[in-house]
């Protein structure tokens, strides 16, 4: 089979980007209303809505610890999130995904603050082009601050890989498929405590390191993105709120002088 060539004589990867340039983000904070949290994040053409329910009393009862919360998270990729229908419900992939986005949020979450309870986390790709784990998770992450859930930091996420014999950030599909090696890995930005680390194919330990130094880096941009959406939502929540109550006065000194009046 020929092979694709990824990135052209002057650097640029297939989608005219550079190496360590991230696709377009877009973040919608509270999407849902029914949901404790949410957020729906567009990344290049993936879509994943991130909802999360909790603190809530952790059922069946022998999952309680006495000690802290448990954090359960479900990662599905719907049937027409990919170019060829995939078979709907769980599988290996999601099962893997789920557990390693379950434990990273739960090693960001404060869980000793609710003892006895369960975090719920539902991460729903609706549209995917590789590197939706790391999608997920910092939609999921956003999701928890919307919950209000205290947690050291927001987690943020990004993936690297080896395209062509180049070190590359955020690996969209074709990059993901033909490319030599694909790292996801997800930090609390604070601190750059890793959370989650995957590794697909070869990286030598210099290449790594290099990566790693890439990823860390797009994964406080991706922070700063995070921060900023829940800044707006909130803000402008604050802002209807103002209004309402400088409203509210107006009216209430109308009535009084209409009363003077009379
Ligand atoms: P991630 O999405 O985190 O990069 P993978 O490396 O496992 O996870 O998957 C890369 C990409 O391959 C996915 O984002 C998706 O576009 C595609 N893919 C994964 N599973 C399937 C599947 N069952 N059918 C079709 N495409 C898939």
């Amino acid at each position: 089979m020929e092979k694709i060539k990824l990135i052209d004589e002057k650097g640029k990867r297939i989608d005219g980007r550079g190496a360590k340039d991230l696709r377009p983000i877009k973040i919608k904070v509270h999407p849902l209303n029914r949901a404790d949290g949410s957020c729906y994040i567009e990344w290049g053409t993936n879509k994943v809505i991130a909802s999360v329910y909790g603190p809530k009393e952790a059922q069946p009862k022998h999952l309680q610890d006495p000690l802290r919360a448990i954090v359960r998270c479900n990662y599905d990729m719907a049937s027409f999130s990919v170019d060829e229908r995939k078979r709907p419900g769980p599988d290996r992939r999601s099962s893997e995904i789920s557990k390693v986005i379950g434990e990273a949020l739960e090693n960001a979450v404060l869980t000793n603050l609710f003892p006895r309870t369960m975090i719920e986390v539902n991460i729903e790709v609706l549209e995917a082009d590789a590197g939706t784990r790391c999608t997920g998770l910092t939609a999921a992450g956003i999701a928890l601050a919307d919950a209000g859930i205290p947690m050291r930091d927001i987690p943020a996420a990004c993936a690297g890989g080896k395209v062509d014999g180049k070190i590359v950030v955020d690996l969209r599909k074709e990059e993901d498929q033909a490319g030599d090696a694909d790292l996801p890995i997800a930090i609390l930005p604070r601190t750059k405590e890793i959370l989650l680390m995957q590794m697909d194919g070869d990286l030598s330990e210099k290449e790594f390191y290099e990566l790693l130094d890439l990823l860390a880096d797009a994964c406080i941009n991706i922070s700063e993105m995070q921060k900023k959406a829940l800044l707006d939502r909130y803000k402008q929540e604050e802002d209807v709120e103002e209004d309402k109550e400088t409203e509210g006065k107006k009216t209430e000194n109308k009535e009084i002088k209409k009363e003077e009046e009379e």
